[in-house]
């Protein structure tokens, strides 16, 4: 009987040499990354080789190449680059989709959530070095060129166009890109084969596959307190796969004469929105929508009928107050 577990236990032993040694590859830790202007850490767990985190963050940037708006040569620069000139740009047919949804959500949202906003974003310049608070002239005029109905998509041929019809309209999809950025990297994740991962892209969250130190296999995801992060998560979320996104008033801001200015802007008024909220957070499987509704949510200060006007299904949300407790709104 001994003998017998002994040949089997060598067995195994050689049986999982033999597939060390087959796959060849060393699992790494989680890797982090600086992409979409904010540190993005993806953790691989037992298939975490360094050729697919490689694949990971060439993904990643890849993405950022096609939206950012600091860089000039992107499709969404190109576009703006464009404003007013009578151009209808080519651009792929992921950028005309993103631009797509955030066109929807920003009628549902009543522009809440509003992907024109550019000129305002830059006159502010919140997490750059050049904020400032603007004049009154100054929002007057950026507001005049922050209609999301100038952003005209169409497609001709199998390709895919957009333009800006005002010429001081530009696009910002700073409050969507990183969601966008989570659905496309776990879709990839999965079709590797990859069996269970955790995607943070500067706390857009993204997770799937089984937790299986927990007992119910679900993973947690602490929503921190947004007014002191030193105290305890306000909320603990528990979900099997999908994604957690949190917009709040502490991400970018600056402070002058003890008022703080920070980066979800209000296109109605041209300030920081000013709702009473300290952080919005959405649950839901697609990262796409709730990093677009978080900010929606944020600005508008309620989730009010914004999802009836959306056909998204079960989504989630925890707003906090000024004073870091949890309302519903
Ligand atoms: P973060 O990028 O800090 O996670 P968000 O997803 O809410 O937070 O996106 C905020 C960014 O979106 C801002 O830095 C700005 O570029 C842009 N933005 C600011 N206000 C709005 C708004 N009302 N609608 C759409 N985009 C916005
Ligand atoms: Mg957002």
């Amino acid at each position: 009987m001994k003998k017998i577990l002994i040949a089997a236990l060598r067995a195994s032993v050689i049986a999982l040499c033999a597939l060390f040694i087959s796959c060849g590859k060393k699992i790494m830790d989680s890797q982090t990354q600086y992409v979409f202007g904010t540190v993005c850490t993806v953790n691989l767990y037992a298939d975490g080789s360094e050729e697919l985190y490689a694949e990971v963050f060439k993904t990643l940037n890849g993405i950022d190449d096609k939206f950012n708006v600091n860089k000039e040569y992107s499709e969404i620069s190109k576009v703006n680059q464009n404003a007013g000139s009578g151009n209808a740009v080519s651009v792929s047919q992921e950028v005309f989709e993103v631009v797509k949804v955030a066109k929807k959500v920003a009628k549902a949202s009543e522009n809440s959530f509003n992907p024109a906003l550019g000129k305002l974003i830059r006159l502010w310049g919140i997490g750059t070095e050049n904020a400032r608070i603007p004049s009154e002239d100054e929002i007057a005029d950026a507001l005049k060129h922050c209609n999301p109905e100038s952003i005209v998509l169409s497609q001709n041929d199998g390709k895919y166009f957009i333009e800006i019809t005002d010429r001081e309209t530009q696009i910002d999809l700073g409050a969507i890109v990183k969601g966008y950025g989570a659905d496309q990297l776990a879709a990839m994740l999965e079709s590797r084969g990859v069996k269970k991962a955790l995607i943070d892209l500067g706390g857009n969250i993204y997770v799937f596959g089984n937790k299986s130190q927990n007992p119910d296999d679900l993973w947690r995801v602490a929503i921190r307190n947004p007014v002191n992060p030193d105290a305890e998560p306000v909320e603990v979320v528990s979900l099997k796969e999908g994604s957690v996104v949190t917009s709040g008033n502490y991400e970018r801001y600056f402070e002058k004469d003890g008022i703080r200015y920070h980066h979800l802007l209000d296109g109605n008024t041209g300030y920081p929105a000013q709702t009473g909220l300290a952080s919005v957070s959405v649950i839901g499987k697609q990262s796409m929508y709730c990093d677009a509704l978080a900010t929606a949510f944020f600005v508008a200060g309620k989730s009010g009928d914004i999802l009836d006007k959306l056909d998204i299904l079960e989504i989630k949300k925890i707003f906090v107050a000024l004073d870091g407790k949890i309302v519903i709104k």
